[in-house]
């Protein structure tokens, strides 16, 4: 999930998907949304934004209130993600930095990164394909 900054909030402040109980930790998405939201929304949002283009998305309740929030159409929101993930797979560097230094654990070999890498690759462009349909119909 690129984008994402870690953000501190004031006392009582309440992410706008969950205002009924307190978080902990917050985060600006400004891909997304120019305002602070909770840690666990902002995943769930990031899974429902890559779904949204399927046949039975899941999270739509919270696809709802980000048009709310954002005014525009969830299928915009969730392309530029898309769109936003592509660029970072496609560029070298980043591939290069995930090799040197590889965030899972075990370790990956420089084949398995490189094959998954592209695996990534393969299926954030399906999605970009499914949700550019999507857009398309909704007009
Ligand atoms: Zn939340």
């Amino acid at each position: 999930m690129s984008g994402l900054k870690w953000v501190d909030v004031p006392d009582g402040y309440h992410c706008p998907f969950c205002p009924d109980h307190d978080d902990e930790d917050f985060f600006v998405w400004d891909l997304i949304l120019d305002q602070p939201i909770c840690h666990g929304c902002s995943y769930d949002l990031y899974f429902a934004l890559l779904e949204a283009g399927e046949e039975n998305p899941i999270g739509t309740d919270l696809l709802n209130r980000l048009e709310e929030l954002t005014g525009k159409p969830f299928v915009e929101s969730a392309l530029s993600l898309v769109r936003n993930e592509i660029a970072y797979l496609e560029k070298e560097e980043n591939l290069q930095a995930e090799i040197a230094h590889p965030k899972e654990i075990p370790v990956p070999t420089r084949s398995e990164i490189e094959r998954s890498w592209q695996e990534k690759t393969d299926h954030f462009k399906s999605v970009l394909v499914k949700l550019t349909k999507l857009a398309e119909e909704k007009k």
